[in-house]
């Protein structure tokens, strides 16, 4: 083990999530089999292999899913708020081992430790709305138009759900997905990125301790691992009615088809473009802590990242100048080290996206005036260390129209009413996260309006990054158009049905229709 992992405690972190010199796929319960290629995950922060895990292999997948499937027929027959408890004492054992999951986040994906901790914290919000929403699943009552009937909705749950997570948020939008999909009497089935196998087999380790506590089967919870190989198993499975998959549009597109193809259901949460628009009005200190920390936080490798800043020509200079000056401050470095502002990109392959992007843009004729480049030297051994860059470019670039995720900010300028801007804004491919920074509440309404931004989330004051999990959390166009997380996201993990009780002696029919023997 390299000193960084000694120093900050990471040894004992992945001792005490079980995950400490795993070989080959040794994990709890279900996912002990090791018959697939091994997937090693190396940290961005040094480079170090922190361990091995096996990829499922088919076979493997037969019996995690003939594991879920007779743990269906278990969990959905257990009272909502009983399972409620069991995703409150879920909640506890995040509370106890917030620290050092927090910690492997941070070691494994490459975020701030202040970040993984954002995320496990996350991860126990959402048990706590799961808790309150088990004895809140409601239907409706409608009011029959045939005497002597009553008419209602009912919802059931699905059956086994399957996630399909991406490398950037490896615990939090799992547990988005669990917390609800468990109330809802589902037992789900999760394929983490092939990026941060680590997280996932940690937080199975959690999950499995709750459920033999209980003398639940672990098969409510179940992990596979590997690529999009794996990913197509649940895809293509008939047995499993939704798959909520997050990841680029690339992977959504593909998902997408393979489970229309088969009629199933899919929750898509994919790639943004999302852009803060900076009106002549615009408070320009909070401008630049929302502006700054949407782009370089995560290393703008979050789905919310602040990609494009649109601003009004008549600030533009000043925008321009405090942004840049902002980035000066930033500490580059280990991301487990507080003092630190900005952590690695995941492997060297983001590295050379990034390094693309900044080529493509000045190719295209934009000026970079925040210098980026890769980190060399000591502490930056892992060679996924880059310097956030700033580039003044035009919104109709191609580069500008792409999600690099990396921390590269476009820097573009609008004239006249902010409708001009609002439509810089919306014309991307991508609807996930927008922004407006203004004092004044006519610009701030029009962005709100139904001919402001076409995206799901739409921020006044604040910045693109960051959702509470109270919200519906989700977005537009290229985004998927799924929704997570909070309001009545939980139900897309249920099936809704409708019961017409008749407690007449007569056989009326609905419409007035005659039918008489
Ligand atoms: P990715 O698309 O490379 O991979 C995501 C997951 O999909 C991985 O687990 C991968 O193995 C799997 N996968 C890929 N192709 C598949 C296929 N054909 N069938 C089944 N599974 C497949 O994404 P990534 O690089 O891990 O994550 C970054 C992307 O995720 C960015 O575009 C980001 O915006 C997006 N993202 C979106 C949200 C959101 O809520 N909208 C949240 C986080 C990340």
């Amino acid at each position: 083990m390299s000193t960084i992992s000694a120093n900050f405690g990471i040894e004992k972190a992945l001792n005490l999530l079980g995950v400490k010199n795993i070989n080959e796929g040794t994990s709890t319960g279900l996912n002990n089999f090791s018959a697939g290629d091994v997937l090693e995950s190396y940290s961005p922060v040094d480079g170090q292999l922190i361990g091995k895990v096996a990829t499922t292999t088919k076979d493997d997948y037969e019996k995690v899913m003939d594991a879920a499937t007779k743990a269906f027929k278990i969990w959905r027959l257990m009272p909502a708020p009983q399972r409620g408890e069991i995703v409150r004492q879920f909640g506890d054992k995040l509370r106890e081992k917030k620290e050092a999951l927090g910690k492997l986040v941070s070691y494994e994906m490459g975020k701030s430790y202040q970040e993984g901790l954002g995320e496990v914290r996350e991860m126990i919000d959402i048990c706590d709305f799961a808790v309150g929403l088990s004895r809140q699943l409601h239907g409706l009552t409608m009011h029959s138009e045939r005497p002597g009937h009553r008419m209602y909705e009912q919802y059931h749950p699905l059956g086994v759900v399957g996630i399909i997570s991406a490398f950037n948020f490896p615990v939090a939008v799992w547990a988005w997905n669990t917390a609800l999909a468990w109330v809802c009497g589902d037992v789900t089935v999760w394929k983490p990125s092939e990026k941060t196998p680590l997280c996932g087999i940690a937080c199975q380790n959690i999950a499995a301790e709750v459920f033999k506590a209980n003398n639940l089967p672990e098969g409510i919870s179940c992990l596979i691992n590997g690529d999009s190989k794996v990913g197509e198993f649940m895809t293509k499975d008939t047995r499993i009615p939704l798959i909520s998959a997050t990841g680029s549009t690339r992977m959504g597109k593909m998902v997408a088809q393979e489970v229309a193809a088969r009629l199933g259901k899919s929750l898509l949460e994919l790639g943004g473009n999302n852009a803060i628009i900076v009106t002549p009005d615009a408070d320009i200190k909070m401008t630049v802590i929302g502006a700054v920390f949407g782009a370089v936080g995560t290393c703008g490798q979050r789905c919310t990242s602040t990609r494009r800043l649109i601003i009004h020509e008549s600030i533009y200079d000043k925008v321009k100048t405090a942004v840049s000056d902002a980035y000066k401050q930033l500490r580059i470095g280990n991301p487990l080290d507080e003092k630190n502002h900005v952590g690695p990109l995941i492997d060297t392959d983001a590295v050379k996206m990034y390094q693309n992007a900044l080529t493509k843009v000045v190719e295209d004729g934009g000026t970079v005036i925040v210098e980026g480049g890769v980190l060399r030297g000591a502490g930056y051994e892992s060679g996924c260390y880059v310097k956030p860059a700033i580039a003044e470019a035009k919104p109709e670039f191609k580069i500008v129209q792409h999600e690099t995720f990396a921390p590269v900010l476009y820097l573009l300028k609008y004239s006249g009413d902010v409708d001009n801007a609002i439509e810089i804004q919306n014309n991307v491919a991508q609807g996930l996260s927008s922004a407006i920074m203004t004092n004044n509440l006519r610009e701030a309404e029009r962005f709100l309006s139904v001919s402001g931004s076409d995206c799901g989330i739409a921020n006044v004051n604040i910045g693109t990054s960051g959702a509470e999990i109270g919200g519906a959390f989700g977005g537009e166009k290229e985004t998927g158009g799924g929704r997570e997380s909070g309001s009545d996201a939980w139900k897309v993990y249920m099936r809704r049905q409708t019961n017409t009780i008749n407690y007449t002696t007569e056989l009326p029919l609905a419409q007035g229709i005659k039918f008489d023997l």
